[in-house]
């Protein structure tokens, strides 16, 4: 008999470093156990396509008639404030509910008398679906609800520092599908890895940093593994001179400080015409005033601590670097909580320098650069000087300006006076070194397909 311990993983409330649960840290041996028990079931689900919408419904429900304590543990786990605890809940619901509805019907190709050709989409087998720990819930349906209606078995491993609700999720899996088609394993970055080198796995959908995607790549390619990789980003928003300033402060803030700044699509540079920057500060020093940065249990705080120790010193090492480089971070003094969690004090930086690290590094935190323009080709020249190509933003009372203005930066997605949202329905993914390949919408559907063409000359 094995006497030993299996290791374990504690995970902590970021707000207040209490450990709210201890679960198993999975091992490569629980890796191999997974893809065998997949094995059966994948023979089941693959030939069962009429009904598969029908159990992602399920799923969708499960996950809805239990939305209050799945967004309190999310809080618990990841920090946010339970208010967009509630959102992202109810995104995953509606991610099950989307491709539940989404046929995913044979292409007709040519169709005459002589010849008939179809492109048909197969499922792969087993997806390895690899989340950060932003959005814990929302990433793991965005892959999960595709990969599993196109036919496939799912692995998912969460971030360590967020495995809670992916652990419900795997309870409400375990409910409606059948036994071994999707699993959660929970574990470190060795782990992960450890998927990505598995020959019976050969997908892998993975949400995280750039760094961590080149490697992906790297240990992907020895079995040409399909990857869709959605990395980082360092979204710029452009206001031009005409654009309406407070409306558009609001929704640049609403976003860069969503979620601690936590988001890979917020808006992490701001570009404003020289003649609207002193008011735009201004607005912002409102926008920050009326925000509560507190334990995001709380109702009424709209501002949570980021997630982990890592990121909570990389961004205090930001800040530094602003003040070190010559910038001034407007930080409007609220309370900070009397707690000792991984709490940041949200601000907005100036008199930055193009080269600066606030401006060229992902911050991924609540902390946001203001930088002047006085011509817009000098905006849009230092929107596109960085590495990233995730999202974009142009804010103009004239629309027709601002998409011009747009067409030029490269960028996944241009939003028009808004930042974000990622929908459901519409494909997201980066360019540049912000990913490759396409999650949501029929693509992201798609992607978790091969597909077939059959030629026939009559
Ligand atoms: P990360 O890359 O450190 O980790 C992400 C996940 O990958 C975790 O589950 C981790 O355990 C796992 N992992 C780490 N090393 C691995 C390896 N070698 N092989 C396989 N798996 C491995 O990222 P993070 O710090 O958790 O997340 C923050 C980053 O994610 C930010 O850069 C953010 O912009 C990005 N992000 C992007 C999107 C998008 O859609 N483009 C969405 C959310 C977050």
């Amino acid at each position: 008999m094995d006497h030993t311990t299996p290791p374990e993983i504690a995970v902590e409330n970021p707000a207040t470093l209490q450990v709210v649960a201890s679960v198993p840290c999975h091992q490569v041996s629980d890796l191999e156990r997974t893809v065998r028990d997949a094995a059966p079931a994948i023979a089941e689900w693959t030939s069962a396509a009429a009904s598969r919408p029908q159990y992602l419904r399920v799923i969708s429900e499960r996950i809805t008639a239990r939305s209050e304590e799945l967004a309190r543990l999310l809080t618990a786990e990841q920090g946010k404030p339970i208010t967009q605890a509630r959102l992202e809940v109810a995104v995953a619901a509606r991610a099950f509910e989307y491709y539940a509805n989404l046929p995913l019907a044979p292409d007709v190709l040519r169709d005459t008398p002589e010849q008939e050709v179809v492109r048909e989409y197969y499922p792969l087998g087993i997806a390895g679906l690899i989340t950060a720990w932003n959005f814990p819930m929302a990433l793991l349906a965005w892959k999960a609800a595709p990969a599993l209606l196109a036919g496939n078995a799912v692995i998912v491993k969460p971030a360590p520092t967020t495995p809670l609700t992916s652990l419900k999720m795997q309870e409400i899996f375990a409910e409606v599908l059948p036994a071994g088609l999707a699993t959660v394993l929970v574990g470190g970055n060795d782990l992960g890895s450890a998927m990505v080198a598995h020959p019976e796995i050969p997908k892998i959908s993975f949400t995280g940093s750039t760094p961590t995607g080149r490697r992906i790549m790297e240990t992907a390619s020895s079995r040409l593994k399909r990857l869709t990789l959605e990395l980082g980003g360092n979204d710029p928003a452009i206001v031009l001179s005409d654009a309406d300033l407070p409306s558009a402060v609001e929704g640049i803030a609403a976003v860069a400080f969503r979620n601690a700044g936590q988001v890979c699509i917020a808006p992490k540079r701001l570009y404003v015409h020289e003649s609207r920057f002193d008011d735009a500060v201004d607005l912002f020093r409102q926008y920050l005033d009326r925000q509560r940065v507190g334990d995001g249990s709380d109702e009424s705080v709209t501002i949570g601590p980021v997630n982990n120790a890592a990121q909570h010193k990389s961004l205090l090492e930001i800040q530094g670097s602003v003040r070190d480089q010559g910038g001034t971070l407007h930080s409007y003094p609220h309370s900070m909580p009397d707690l000792p969690g991984y709490f940041v004090q949200p601000a907005v930086a100036t008199g930055l320098a193009a080269h600066a690290r606030l401006v060229q590094e992902e911050q991924f935190g609540p902390v946001l650069p203001l930088l002047p323009y006085r011509d817009v080709d000098d905006a849009v020249a230092a929107a596109n000087a960085t590495d990233y190509g995730l999202g974009a933003s142009i804010w103009s009372s004239d629309v027709e300006a601002a998409v011009r203005v747009g067409d030029r930066v490269r960028a996944g997605t241009r939003w028009i006076n808004q930042h974000g949202p990622a929908e459901i329905d519409v494909p997201f993914g980066g360019v540049k070194q912000s990913g490759l390949g396409t999650e949501l919408g029929l693509e992201g559907l798609k992607a978790f397909t091969e597909s077939r063409i059959t030629n026939v000359k009559y």
